[in-house]
């Protein structure tokens, strides 16, 4: 770990606040030509006392803007102090969690892993126009059946056709026979390039793609093809319930990643986390930004520094060893429901390094999915499946009235 360490609470204090003083300080200096100040202080309490106590609120009050890429080049002055911590939050990412050699990616913290998605597909798309002059129609993006809605979003907003590859219905596994067709009619419609996003966890069943049966697959093909990882939910997961590094930097397939602070981290929303190796991102470096020191490779312009550093604190706080207890602990939570759910003979998926269990709709009643929260895989139609996300407030306390009482409605 070269990063990551835990620290105390008031060395976390004294990190954010040595870095806000790093900060422009509106009440001190003469700041005239940024559209940008303080929280409004008529509407928000701006109590020292109350504050001095609260790092992450004294830099949501202070708002400094996190605009740009903090991993290259030059950056806004004005935030430098804070700009820096959150590189030091890439580089716990990119480099302790995802095994990336030193400095050798960029990254930033998105919107979500909607933003990150749509980042990594953007890269490509350009990338690929640029080396090989490739049009629009020549290109797609290949994910599964169980991917994340972003992707269809991606595609609409970057004018590329998605391609799905079917998984099995039990495994949630790519089918590579089937993957193999999808390629070739891909081909067939003229498709030579392939933005691949392959799933560290989908948001319904958890399950993990095999980057190996996409390159292989591809490699077979004869096209060229780029992998990014949607890691939005597993991201901070899986990296700690597995020893395979086929989803790692450690794997030279893998290009980028998105991860997601804002699900399994509890950061406040708006703290997606992408990762690509570096200079990729120069693909999408927008030369008419320069009023921005350092210009913009980001989708998203303006951001909140506020919400890297409370990503930040957070790891931080656990350090790697209490990250990796915490998964481990919700993984044993998920485990024991798995083994009442057999007993029961109620059908489920379960990827075994995850915390999601996606149950047969078969054995729900709609009443109790509405009792306990369940969320189906469709609104629209009858449900297959409703998953249950082992969160840290979802205790085996709060697991055995639900289990008791779908034994009794098995039972009728
Ligand atoms: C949640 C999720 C996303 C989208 O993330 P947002 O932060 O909601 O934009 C993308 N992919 C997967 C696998 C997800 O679980």
């Amino acid at each position: 770990m070269q990063y990551w360490k835990k620290l105390t609470k008031s060395e976390i204090k004294q990190r954010v606040d040595a870095a806000l003083s790093q900060n422009v300080d509106y009440h001190e200096r003469t700041i005239l030509g940024i559209p940008a100040s303080h929280l409004d202080e008529n509407v928000f309490n701006m109590d020292t006392g109350y504050l001095n106590n609260a790092p992450f609120l004294k830099a949501m009050i202070d708002n400094p803007n996190h605009i740009g890429c903090h991993t290259m080049g030059e950056s806004e002055p004005f935030f430098a102090g804070t700009q820096k911590l959150e590189e030091e939050l890439i580089s716990i990412v990119a480099e302790d969690i995802l095994k990336c050699p030193h400095g050798e990616y960029d990254g930033y913290v998105a919107s979500g892993g909607t933003e990150a998605n749509i980042q990594a597909i953007w890269i490509y798309r350009n990338q690929f126009k640029k080396l090989f002059d490739a049009k629009y129609d020549e290109m797609c993006i290949l994910c599964t059946e169980d991917s994340h809605y972003s992707m269809p979003k991606a595609g609409n907003v970057l004018n590329l056709d998605v391609k799905y590859v079917p998984v099995a219905d039990d495994t949630r596994e790519i089918i590579p026979d089937a993957l193999d067709q999808v390629i070739e009619a891909a081909k067939i419609e003229g498709k030579k390039y392939f933005i691949v996003v392959a799933n560290m966890m989908t948001t319904m069943f958890g399950s993990v793609d095999s980057v190996n049966t996409y390159t292989d697959a591809l490699t077979d093909a004869n096209v060229k093809f780029k992998v990014h990882l949607d890691g939005a939910y597993g991201g901070f997961v899986y990296p700690f319930s597995t020893d395979n590094d086929e989803m790692t930097f450690q794997n030279p397939m893998v290009s980028s990643v998105t991860l997601d602070a804002h699900k399994m981290v509890q950061a406040p929303f708006g703290t997606g986390i992408f990762i690509a190796r570096k200079g990729l991102i120069d693909n999408v470096f927008t030369d008419e930004a320069q009023y921005v020191s350092g210009l913009d490779a980001t989708l998203i312009g303006s951001r909140s520094g506020a919400n890297a550093i409370a990503v930040w604190m957070i790891l931080q706080t656990y350090g790697p060893h209490d990250w990796f207890e915490k998964i481990h602990i919700l993984n044993y939570r998920t485990t024991w429901l798995c083994n009442q759910l057999k007993e029961m003979k109620v059908d489920f998926y379960r990827h075994p390094s995850s915390n999601i269990v996606a149950i047969r709709g078969k054995h729900i009643k709609p009443e109790l999915a509405r009792k306990f929260g369940l969320v189906p895989d469709s609104h629209n139609k009858k449900p297959n499946w409703y998953k249950i996300v082992l969160m840290e407030h979802v205790h085996i306390d709060h697991l055995m009235p639900f289990v008791d009482e779908l034994k009794e409605s098995l039972w009728i």
